[in-house]
């Protein structure tokens, strides 16, 4: 079969390499199989998310998964941008905010309703689908001023953000796509409790389109794919990745690159050089002032406690201070 990609030279064949790490986004190829993708086992950057908030553990989970998705389509944007997910649903989770800036930088939070999450996880009923309910996931790409911003919206009505983001591919890229996201947390000797997310994405991309079909959606009698209709290659791919095990993408000691390698390699994969993902948020005092200048002089006179205005970011809760007189001529 024609190799349709052009490597550059300085691409290693896996093995050539060591492990790129935690925190570290893989982009690969399988070119065989006209599928390329990108890899990544979140640790430390997801742990330093989730302890500044102390958030219950199935929120947190949540929020690692949202984190997954932010930076495994997030690192394929070309240009200087941004990625940001987020949910707006009926559950005790009402809101999931993950963003990632380029080249690197993660931030997330998650809104949620305590009480009605209590009730839920003493009742044992925590899974994803209810925490969320119903209501609609949307991915937004934002390349600056100068350029459109890009928002791709899916509902999200007891479905798993993996689910979604799957949707989101058939719907609004119309590349054939899979998606495998897991989150766990782990006790590791010494250590004490850390988290682990392991995400995959693999997409197919052909140079002839008209090899990417994808098969009819199902129907409302969920008859299954037209599967004559899917490529070869494709379901091939999408053969391979069904093999994933589960706990296989959160073990420590099975690299991303030994994954791929498992997966791939009678194919030929190739990894490229990556992404380091850094826990970094961009606020900043000017941006929150920039905000507080929008607000009327009723709003400013509210936002007063104790002579002072102080505002906390909703992603790294950094606090920041002013001065009520600073905005009071604004009005
Ligand atoms: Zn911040």
């Amino acid at each position: 079969m024609l190799e349709t990609v052009r490597v550059p030279d300085d691409i290693k064949k896996l093995g050539d390499f060591g492990f790129a790490g935690e925190d570290h986004v893989i982009p690969f190829e399988v070119g065989p199989l006209d599928a390329r993708g990108r890899v990544i086992a979140l640790g430390p950057v997801l742990d330093a998310i989730l302890a500044r908030h102390s958030y219950p553990e199935p929120v947190a989970r949540l929020v690692a998964e949202a984190c997954l998705i932010a930076v495994l389509l997030g690192s394929s944007l070309k240009f200087e941008g941004k990625f940001i997910l987020q949910t707006r649903t009926d559950g005790p989770v009402d809101m999931l905010v993950a963003d990632f800036s380029t080249p690197g930088s993660l931030r997330a939070y998650a809104q949620f309703d305590a009480d009605r999450l209590d009730a839920l996880v003493a009742a044992g009923e925590t899974s994803a689908q209810t925490l969320l309910g119903s209501g609609m996931l949307a991915l937004t790409i934002d390349q600056g001023a100068y350029t459109q911003r890009y928002q791709g919206i899916v509902e999200l009505d007891g479905k798993t953000l993996q689910e979604a983001a799957h949707d989101y591919f058939r719907q609004s890229e119309q590349i054939p796509t899979e998606i495998r996201l897991e989150v766990a947390k782990l006790v590791r000797p010494g250590e004490g409790e850390k988290w682990r997310a392991g995400g995959l994405v693999v997409q197919f991309l052909p140079e002839a389109p008209e090899r990417m079909r994808i098969g009819d959606l199902p129907g409302c009698d969920g008859a299954p794919e037209a599967e004559a209709e899917v490529d070869n290659a494709w379901r091939e791919v999408q053969a391979l990745a069904s093999t994933i095990e589960p706990g296989e993408m959160i073990d420590p000691t099975i690299e991303p690159e030994r994954l791929l390698y498992r997966l791939f390699h009678e194919h030929g994969v190739r990894v490229f050089p990556g992404v380091q993902v850094a826990d970094r948020c961009s606020c900043s005092q000017d941006r929150i002032r920039g905000i507080l200048e929008g607000f009327s002089a009723e709003e400013i006179a509210e936002s007063i406690e104790e002579g002072k205005i102080a505002v906390s970011c909703e992603f790294c809760s950094t606090t920041y201070e002013f001065d009520p007189a600073d905005f009071a001529e604004a009005n």
